[in-house]
């Protein structure tokens, strides 16, 4: 009996020191100086533990009915322990149906007039569409020129480095290219490729959902995606009014958006850890835009396979956008919106970038998922306090135009990144899903999916590891800048 239960709790013991000898390690690779310190303590402590124990044990301590009631005790103590922080606790029904799954009210659609960043890139101070725009929302135009006045949307690139940070801006400004060159019409929905086309006398190649399904999240995946998901659209999430003008073509601004495509199959993009560590300087800039570019290497390929099987198919990435990709994400089954209004994806938190393909080649849906974010946000607010621009909101979710949701300052935001030169960032940074996908914070992920109590707890620890206000790490060396303090 003292034998089977000293087994039972050494093996309890040994498995917890070899999780604490993972974080130790995968720690130091991720260079994080803190958490290296506390999991190299903890480590310290499971292997005094381990030692103590057995040390106790091979001298016969736990031999006498008092032995063996406390071991007894210990073992269940652990039991119990691990029940109550593994076992599965209820489901939140509203992030099981995705974005849809927040809606408490009337919605209405969202106009890309609206978006910050379209009208500071698209509209030119003379033209009549700018006149038409603020004399509809003259409470904007003054803040839109001080902005455009600064430089542009994310005023002076790389402000917050300058001057040793050029060669970054010009990285960032080459990743930026790529979209543009990849879309040089408004929109990517190509044609078939000329010699399929004569082949198939433009007829459309028969293929069952299912196949489809297997064949263009493989070929997304094969491309680089590292996350893939496919839904129905939720036609709420499309786009009212077209805002992005990149190549004159005026006629498209404010025409309504009326989208024939029934499916999306939507790509997301990790984001290297070292980089966005960095936030909010530049390397995390160069980060996003090499992703917003790899994102439309992605979909410009997926696009033209579907087009080539005879189907229509248009890319979305950081040239066109049809519909706002967060929800459409969430409905794809990648994950859950966070406090930070970004998606947080299960493996990479929210550092991803998102981008898409819609299509009226028939699919299979992916069903949305409830990984926990929803119920760890209102514990955490990390990002919240981490915010430079204070743009996150610390109270709990409201109802803004008939959504559920954490509320958002874009504005202030938006004036942050234009005073800084990047796109910021530090949201993504600081929050405990971002954590690199290694094993032990894939064992806490999973924890913290399933259970509420773990969420409480390692939202704690996250704290202590890692500290209440994350600092910016250096880069990699090829992306650092100046002198790093
Ligand atoms: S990107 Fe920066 S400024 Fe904007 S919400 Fe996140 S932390 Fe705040
Ligand atoms: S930092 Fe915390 S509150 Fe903010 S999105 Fe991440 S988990 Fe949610």
């Amino acid at each position: 009996m003292v034998t089977i239960l000293a087994m039972i709790f050494t093996a309890g013991l040994i498995l917890s020191a070899m999780v604490g000898m993972a974080f130790f390690i995968s720690s130091i690779r991720e260079k994080e100086k803190r958490a290296s310190i506390f999991g190299g303590i903890q480590l310290l402590g499971m292997i005094f533990l381990v030692i103590g124990f057995l040390s106790l044990y091979s001298i016969g301590v736990f031999n006498s009915g008092v032995g063996v009631f406390i071991l007894a005790f210990l073992v269940s103590f652990g039991l119990v322990v691990a029940i109550l922080f593994c076992r599965r606790t209820s489901p939140n029904e509203k992030a099981l149906k995705g974005a849809k799954g927040y809606i408490s009210g009337e919605v209405t659609r969202f106009d890309e007039r609206d978006h910050v960043f379209a009208r500071n890139r698209s509209l030119p101070e003379n033209s009549e569409q700018y006149a038409e725009y603020y004399q509809k929302h003259p409470e904007l135009k003054n803040i839109d020129s001080k902005r455009r006045a600064k430089g542009g949307p994310i005023g002076r690139p790389g402000a917050i480095d300058s001057p040793g940070g050029d060669a970054n801006v010009a990285a960032i400004l080459a990743c930026l290219s790529m979209p543009h060159f990849l879309s040089t019409q408004d929109k990517y929905s190509p044609e078939p490729h000329m010699a399929l086309k004569e082949k198939l006398a433009q007829k459309k190649v028969e293929i069952s959902p299912q196949e489809a399904t297997i064949r263009l999240k493989g070929y997304a995946k094969a491309l680089g995606a590292s996350l893939v998901g496919i839904t129905k659209i939720n036609p709420l999430w499309i786009y009212s009014h077209r805002a992005e003008i990149f190549n004159n073509n005026w006629e498209d601004w404010g025409k309504e958006i009326n989208l024939n495509h029934t499916y999306a199959i939507v790509c997301a993009e990790e984001m290297n850890t070292d980089m966005v560590g960095s936030a909010p300087h530049t390397p995390t800039c160069i980060e996003s835009m090499l992703n917003y570019s790899k994102g439309a290497y992605i979909t410009t390929q997926l696009a033209g396979n579907i087009a080539n099987l005879g189907y229509s198919a248009t890319a979305n990435h950081f040239r066109h956008y049809d519909a706002l990709m967060v929800p459409m994400a969430a409905d794809a089954g990648l994950g859950e919106v966070g406090r930070l209004g970004y998606l947080i994806t299960k493996k990479y938190g929210p550092r991803v970038r998102l981008s898409m393909v819609t299509t009226d080649l028939e699919l299979i849906e992916d069903k949305p998922v409830d990984i926990g974010v929803e119920d760890f946000c209102r514990i955490c607010k990390k990002c919240a306090v981490c915010c430079p621009s204070k743009s996150i909101s610390h109270e709990d979710m409201t109802v803004t135009n008939g959504l559920l949701r954490w509320k958002l300052d874009a504005q202030s935001c938006f004036e942050y990144w234009g005073k800084v030169g990047t796109d910021c960032n530090v949201c993504m940074n600081v929050c405990p899903w971002s954590h690199a996908d290694t094993l032990p914070h894939q064992i806490i992920k999973t924890l913290i999916t399933r259970n509420k109590l773990s969420r409480k707890l390692f939202n704690l620890m996250d704290d202590i590891f890692y500290g209440k206000k994350p600092r910016p790490k250096p880069p990699e060396r090829w992306a650092q800048f100046g002198t790093w303090e």
